[in-house]
């Protein structure tokens, strides 16, 4: 009987076939992983459509990710038989508050073309507004602000709204001042910040009765994937979007209880503010007692929160039911995704958080392989390792497009991205530009391009002027004009030029002080190790300081980047050797994509699956996160564990998590200790196995023993699986680090932290 109806339909079980046809009221889908969350939302869309419920352009779907987007319209067209025509309003929060924006820009002071600006901007506004307040930057830091900036937006406050208390923490109480002339300068710029596509949404709607009213009209069901992930800007959004349009002529109070709540003066960061708590009276439009709000429905895992960091409430899909009225709450609780042993692993790991609903999964698919944990000697031999087990299943005739490594941070692609080169395997960098075409990285490698061959004019004009040094448009023009007549590179332009006095004696000072740089440095290529000579070129030709200066967000990753680039040139005999490499790494853009490897952060991989899931870096600093170790509270940890949770869960068929010994993290070798995560897995689901990559380390010898025993640390005896051991190490309060750089400091970080659960592994 559950097959009659329409084909999708079919193969959905009672409580996901509930969801779907469920189209009345607000549903709320609360749901582990794997058991089909996504998927109903899809089949949903579907259904309306197919009954003719509401026409494409009526429906707002709301994804995490622009894929995730891609991936529901396609699987959409899958169920219909048919592309859906006029699908519009599926996308991101910030695609679709966009696409509001951009119709009624006017009242936001914005021309419809207006541009969105990325964080690098934001900062460099930022820090032009202090300077103009006469704020020293250095004491308080343009990023700093943009990140407070940020956190309002991301609550919905506007900087009338910004709680006195809160706005005093920068500059001494200038702080609120100052996100209210930023916001004027982005209207000047005719320009947004991602944080306004919501929030100048919010504003409009709140300001315009009429015209929230014509969305409310327009978008019979609202749906939204990943409801856990959502912050208070998004929240207001979608409350205010999801009332039934009102006949009344004003909206709930919105505006005002939010102010009142927000200027009472409390700190506002704290727990005790919930994202509903500016509406809980505002709800009832005063004198229109009954707001109907209409077909919303919302899917997530609280389990799977993973952007507290970035404003998230996970509160908002804990109180669903208390700000939708009548919600119909359903849980799905069979995973059709992963195997057995994954899933037991996954729900075991998870079972450490405190904070959570708690719920069952189960599969009825069979156990599968074990989840396996690789101890190696370093992140070399891992990512060596790592490429052997990768070539291995595809000569078992897996597709590589079911294969993913899954890392916490996204340094740890770059000794990925380079043994994949070397092996020719095909992988794309999922949700970031891959390590190579990172600004920063191009630019160090233009000078060394240049060093290399002169004649190599594309990585000369990239750097003539960077950092700057007075050699601007008009130069360069002059440059290519004689280098075009004389048929020479510009780099012999530039040496011919200089000799002349076409050139503004500054000008020309500043380009023979450049000529004679490289010259001196093509010399002492023969002398100096190339290594060394890379770090003296981004220190001499000023492009090092360059980014010490720049306090925007992201300059100190940028930094971090660069000497990862310096790190890894190690790896070749010399400066063309690593050249050649890099062009091929290059060259590879765009080419990859019919079978490849995937590669991205744990937090990209949200929503996706894949057969096999490789999972590397589960070390203490590293996951957890050194960040997460250092602060006060559970909160952070919890949060890196559903991290872990989310990465496990990403897996049909075989999960595979590593942990190095030794890290080299930025240049700098420490010893690292596994992650307690690894010892939260349940025995039973897990097998240890032998790093493919290099000689081991668990037993018999070779280097990595040998290198043991110079670290008493580790115990005496070999046959206890290193990681172990180190784990006994760290319940010993890290006593006895002995001997390495770092070590002891790591160790002791950790003197605290022993697991109640150590020895789930060792009783084995
Ligand atoms: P996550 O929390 O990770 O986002 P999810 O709950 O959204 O997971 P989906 O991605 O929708 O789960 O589904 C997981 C997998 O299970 C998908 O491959 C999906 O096609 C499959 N699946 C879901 N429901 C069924 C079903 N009734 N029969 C067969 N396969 C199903
Ligand atoms: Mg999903």
């Amino acid at each position: 009987r559950a097959s009659v109806g329409p084909k999708y339909l079919s193969g959905l079980n009672p409580e996901q076939r509930e969801a779907v046809e469920t189209l009345d009221g607000p549903v709320l889908v609360l749901a582990g992983a794997g058991t089909g969350k996504t998927r109903v939302l899809t089949t949903r869309i579907a259904h309306i459509l197919s009954q003719g419920r509401a026409r494409p352009a009526e429906i707002l779907s709301v994804t995490f990710t622009n894929k995730a987007a891609r991936e529901m319209k396609h699987r959409l067209g899958q169920m219909l038989g048919h592309a859906v025509e006029g699908m519009p309003w599926l996308g991101t929060f910030h695609s679709i508050g966009g696409r509001i924006l951009r119709f009624h820009a006017e009242l936001a002071q914005l021309k419809s073309n207006f541009t969105v600006l990325d964080v690098d901007d934001q900062v460099r506004l930022l820090k032009q507004l202090l300077q103009a307040e006469n704020i020293d930057d250095k004491r308080w830091p343009a990023r700093m602000l943009a990140g407070l900036i940020d956190g309002w937006k991301n609550r919905g406050l506007m900087p009338s709204q910004v709680p006195s208390g809160e706005a005093a923490i920068f500059a001494n109480g200038k702080g609120g001042k100052l996100y209210a002339s930023y916001q004027e300068r982005l209207k000047i710029l005719n320009a947004a910040d991602f944080g306004d596509l919501l929030l100048e949404n919010i504003r409009i709607f709140r300001e315009h009765p009429d015209i929230v009213r014509q969305y409310q009209q327009r978008f019979k069901y609202i749906l939204v994937d990943e409801y856990q992930d959502t912050n208070v800007a998004q929240y207001l959004w979608l409350r205010l979007l999801s009332q039934a349009p009102s006949s009344g002529s004003s909206l709930p109070g919105l505006t005002r209880q939010s102010v009142a709540s927000s200027q009472d003066g409390s700190p506002g960061l704290d727990a005790s503010r919930r994202p509903g708590d500016d509406q809980d009276n505002a709800l009832p439009i005063p004198g229109a007692e009954k707001v109907h709000v209409k077909n919303i429905c919302c899917v997530g895992d609280d389990d799977q929160s993973i952007y507290g960091w970035r404003g998230a409430e996970v509160d908002n899909i804990l109180r669903f039911e208390h700000d939708f009225p009548g919600a119909k709450v359903i849980r799905l609780e069979r995973n059709y995704r992963s195997t057995g042993h994954i899933l037991a692993a996954a729900s075991h790991l998870i079972a450490h958080n405190e904070g959570r609903l708690g719920k069952t999964l189960r599969t009825e698919d069979h156990d599968g392989e074990k989840v396996t944990v690789t101890g190696s000697w370093d992140s070399e031999e891992e990512a060596r390792g790592i490429g052997e087990e990768i070539e291995q299943l595809q000569r078992q005739g897996e597709k590589l497009n079911e294969i993913a490594i899954l890392v916490r941070a996204s340094y740890q692609m770059r000794e990925f991205e380079d043994r994949f080169v070397t092996l020719g395997l095909p992988y794309r960098v999922i949700g970031g530009p891959r390590f190579y075409e990172r600004a920063e990285i191009r630019d160090a490698l233009a000078y060394l391009r240049v060093i290399n061959s002169p004649a190599d004019d594309l990585a000369f004009e990239r750097i003539v002027n960077t950092p700057k040094r007075g050699l601007g448009d008009a130069t360069v023009q002059m440059l290519h004009d004689h280098a075009r007549k004389r048929r020479i590179p510009l780099f012999e332009a530039a040496r011919a030029v200089v000799e002349t006095d076409e050139l503004k004696p500054k000008a020309r000072g500043s380009l023979r002080d450049l000529v004679t740089q490289f010259d001196r440095w093509r010399a002492q290529r023969e002398v100096t190790a190339h290594t060394d000579l890379a770090q003296i070129v981004l220190d001499e030709s000023g492009y090092t300081e360059m980014w010490q200066k720049d306090r925007s967000a992201d300059a100190a990753g940028r930094l971090e980047n660069l000497k990862e680039l310096v790190r890894s040139m190690e790896e070749f005999e010399n400066l063309q050797g690593f050249l050649e490499h890099i062009s091929l790494v290059m060259d590879r853009e765009g080419g990859a994509e019919d079978d490849a490897v995937s590669l991205m952060t744990l937090h990209s991989a949200k929503g996706l699956e894949f057969d096999n899931v490789f999972l590397p870096g589960w070390e203490e600093g590293l996951f957890p996160s050194q960040r997460t170790l250092d602060e006060q509270g559970r909160a952070g940890l919890e949060e890196e564990r559903r991290l872990g949770h989310v990465g496990l869960t990403r897996a049909r068929r075989r999960a595979k998590i590593y942990f190095a010994t030794n890290r080299r993290i930025h240049g700098t070798w420490s010893t690292t200790i596994p992650s307690r995560f690894l010892d939260e897995l349940p025995a039973a689901n897990v097998e240890i196995t032998e790093s493919k990559g290099g000689s081991g380390w668990g037993g018999s010898g070779g280097y990595g023993a040998s290198r043991f025993d110079d670290m008493e640390a580790f115990g005496s005896s070999y046959s206890t699986p290193g990681w172990q051991r180190a784990q006994a190490n760290r319940n010993r309060g890290g006593q006895g680090g002995g001997g390495r750089g770092g070590f002891e400091e790591e160790t002791a970080s950790f003197s605290t932290s022993a697991s109640p659960d150590f020895g789930s592994f060792s009783s084995r």
